[in-house]
């Protein structure tokens, strides 16, 4: 089978296709005439993220144990961003062209217009990336709240109380995975920048000695989760920033880059954050955010590695990575290669007729595989046809009920990857398909 190579020029556009044609995302309030830059996840884009979401806890949280999971608040007051100091550097430089008054982000246009090939702009001023609202009646500054632009500060904030109510000590973190929302001025590339997001964060919290250890171990792990979920590595890698270029805060920065359509770009920051987030919360909030260490009899501010992911912006990733065209048959089908742990469903039943005898041995099959996989189910057309839809959607197997299950209770198990068919009997049908998915 011959596979499309990764820099195919049309990649995004039959990504984004398949996204809405099979209700993965759809642009948000389409009905009038969509809202830019918000995206809604339809039925298979729901169980898609939601099965990244899960693939990143099982592996950051339930696999674990000295991490433990948070879900902070998403409106939060000024003083939170005062200390992070989001309300003043959180910004991006913003100038006008001055030919076609399109606004753009300074530092990703090289200074030509995308718009109009112009390279005359108004000067650059910081624009705030913060979503800012009312909260309550009263209009006013006492009423002034924000969206969270990351979910790190929940899990600042919420130090003492995790380490008290957890009983953890360094070297422990504590794991968020929620939305998150930036007023991005140039929101593009599909799902890649958007305004509102859902992000993965860690916030690892360590003996300051052992930070540089820990944030290497930690570049190390999250480069290895994505390998594990089936990107091809010669589709990642990682690149550290320049000690000048780092956030005032950071003692070490390294991105996973991933080798989008346009170009290799971001997919995860992962950041030696030193003490800076926990002290900065303890001066502004007058309250101690420290470890006590009985056995050394020692008060230390604890350093902090944070692997900062982005949900949609990875499931998108595995959406361009797991798209291929091969032939089968003299025809060409589109595949989604996708691991079995991310596809929307891992299991289809399809029984061959719509008679009743084949639908009741279908609803044996399904009520058997249900309570552990996410089954499709689908009677209308041919079976060649519902195998190519379920290939384009990524199904790893297809288990098509047909006439001779009614003599041997036994149905095919088709493989999306290599199409071979098995005959395999319903009663070892879900033993089968565990090993199968392992
Ligand atoms: P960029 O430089 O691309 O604006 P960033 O370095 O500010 O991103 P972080 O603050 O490190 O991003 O956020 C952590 C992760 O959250 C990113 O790696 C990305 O996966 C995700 N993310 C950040 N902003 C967005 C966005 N606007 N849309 C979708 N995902 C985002």
């Amino acid at each position: 089978m011959d596979s499309t190579p990764p820099h195919d020029p049309e990649l995004l556009d039959k990504v984004i296709n398949l996204a809405k044609r099979r209700g993965f995302i759809f642009q948000s309030a389409d009905i009038y005439g969509g809202f830019r830059s918000t995206y809604d996840y339809g039925p298979l884009g729901v169980n898609m993220l939601r099965n990244v979401k899960n693939a990143w806890w099982r592996s950051m949280v339930q696999l674990r144990h000295d991490v433990v999971g948070l879900d902070a608040a998403i409106l939060g007051p000024p003083a939170v961003w005062a200390a992070s100091g989001h309300l003043e550097t959180f910004t991006d430089p913003l100038v006008d062209c001055l030919k076609c008054h399109g606004r753009f982000r300074e530092d990703k246009i090289d200074g030509v217009c995308p718009n109009c090939g112009s390279t005359q702009f108004t000067e650059s001023r910081a624009f705030n990336l913060m979503f800012k609202t009312q909260a309550g009646p009263v209009e006013g500054d006492g009423a002034t709240a924000y969206l969270r632009p990351e979910t790190a500060q929940g899990m600042f904030t919420n130090f003492n109380n995790v380490l008290t109510t957890s009983r953890k000590k360094p070297p422990f973190g504590i794991a968020q995975v929620g939305k998150s929302f930036r007023n991005e001025i140039t929101p593009q590339n599909f799902v890649f920048r958007t305004r509102e997001f859902e992000q993965m964060e860690m916030e690892y919290f360590v003996p300051p000695a052992e930070a540089e250890q820990w944030y290497r171990y930690w570049i190390e792990q999250r480069l290895n989760w994505y390998l594990d979920l089936g990107i091809p590595a010669d589709q990642l890698r990682l690149h550290e920033h320049e000690l000048a270029d780092l956030s005032h805060y950071s003692r070490g920065t390294t991105d996973v880059e991933y080798r989008y359509p346009w170009g290799w770009d971001e997919l995860e920051g992962i950041a030696n954050r030193g003490d800076y987030d926990l002290t900065q919360h303890s001066v502004h909030s007058g309250v101690k955010l420290e470890y006590y260490d009985q056995a050394a009899n020692e008060r230390y501010t604890p350093y902090v590695i944070e692997p900062a992911a982005g949900a949609t912006r990875a499931m998108m990733a595995f959406l361009l990575a797991a798209y291929h065209e091969d032939e089968v048959e003299g025809e060409v089908r589109t595949v989604l290669r996708l691991d079995w742990r991310l596809a929307p469903y891992q299991v289809a039943v399809l029984p061959l007729s719509k008679k009743p005898e084949l639908q009741g041995v279908s609803q044996r099959v399904l009520e058997i595989l249900q309570p552990h996989f996410s089954c499709d189910y689908d009677v209308t057309q041919s079976i060649g046809r519902r195998y190519r839809r379920q290939d384009e959607v990524g199904t790893p197997l297809c288990i098509t009920v047909d006439f001779d299950s009614l003599n041997d209770d036994a149905v095919t198990v088709r493989d999306r990857d290599t199409t071979e068919q098995v005959r395999i009997p319903i009663g070892e049908l879900l033993a089968t398909l565990r090993t199968r998915t392992q």
